[in-house]
C-alpha cells in the first residue's frame, strides 16, 4: 500500500495493538501522518490554539455558539490544503480520517461556495467534510460571489455585507462545517443567516485553525 499523499510504501507495522484491527491512519506513511500536528488546547470557544482561555474574538456574543478545529494550520497543512482545495485531489480528504472523530452528533450544514467558486473547483471542500463525518447533510442556503477572503485585509472582511442567504427553513440544532477556521468572520456570518431561518443553535466544526 502506499501513502495517499507522498505516495510512497507504507509498510504497516503490526504488534498487539492493531493484529486484529488495522491502523485507522493507515493511508498516510508515518512522515505524513506527523507532518500535521493536532490541537490540543486552544480557546474553550474557538479551539483557537493560541489562547489558553476565552480568545479576543470570542469575548462577546455571537450567533455561533464555539467551534472545534482539530488540527494547526501549519505549514505542512498549508501544502495539504492546496493539492486537496486548488487542485482538486478530491480523494486526498480520506487521509483526514485518523485526525476527525468517526461519528458526530447533529444535522450537518456546509458552509456554502458561491456558484462561480463552485464551477471552479469542481466541487465544495465542507460539503466533502461534511459527508465525510455525518450521515446526513443539509443544503439549505447559498453565497454570493465576493473577492476571496484571503485576499482581504481583517478590516475588509469585518465591514463586508453577509454574502449568505437562505434557501430554505432549517430546524434544530446545526453543525456548519468548514475547512479552514481563520477570523471566524466567515463562519458568524454562515451562523446568523441560518438562526435567522429558524436554527436552535449553531455550532461549527473546521479540520484546520489558523
Ligand atoms: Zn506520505
Ligand atoms: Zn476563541
Amino acid at each position: 500500500m502506499k501513502c495517499i499523499y507522498c505516495f510512497q510504501p507504507i509498510h504497516p507495522k503490526t504488534d498487539w495493538s492493531n493484529v486484529l484491527r488495522p491502523a485507522i491512519d493507515s493511508r498516510l506513511c508515518e512522515d505524513c501522518h506527523n507532518g500535521f500536528e493536532k490541537i490540543d488546547q486552544g480557546c474553550p470557544r474557538c479551539c483557537n490554539p493560541r489562547y489558553q482561555k476565552i480568545c479576543p474574538d470570542c469575548d462577546r456574543e455571537s450567533p455561533l455558539l464555539s467551534n472545534t478545529s482539530f488540527l494547526h494550520y501549519n505549514e505542512f497543512a498549508k501544502e495539504w490544503i492546496t493539492r486537496w482545495k486548488y487542485r482538486g485531489d478530491y480523494e486526498l480528504l480520506t487521509s483526514m480520517s485518523a485526525f476527525l472523530p468517526t461519528f458526530v452528533r447533529g444535522k450537518g450544514v456546509p458552509v456554502p461556495l458561491s456558484e462561480e467558486r463552485l464551477d471552479e473547483r469542481g466541487f465544495n471542500q465542507a460539503e466533502a467534510i461534511s459527508r465525510l463525518l455525518m450521515k446526513k447533510t443539509h443544503l439549505c442556503f447559498g453565497r454570493t460571489h465576493s473577492e476571496k477572503q484571503s485576499k482581504k485585509t481583517k478590516r475588509e472582511r469585518l465591514d463586508a455585507p453577509n454574502p449568505f442567504y437562505a434557501t430554505t427553513k432549517v430546524q434544530g440544532h446545526i453543525l456548519l462545517i468548514d475547512d479552514i477556521y481563520t477570523t471566524g468572520t466567515t463562519m458568524k456570518q454562515a451562523a446568523a443567516v441560518l438562526k435567522e431561518n429558524g436554527a436552535t443553535s449553531v455550532r461549527g466544526l473546521t479540520l484546520f485553525h489558523s
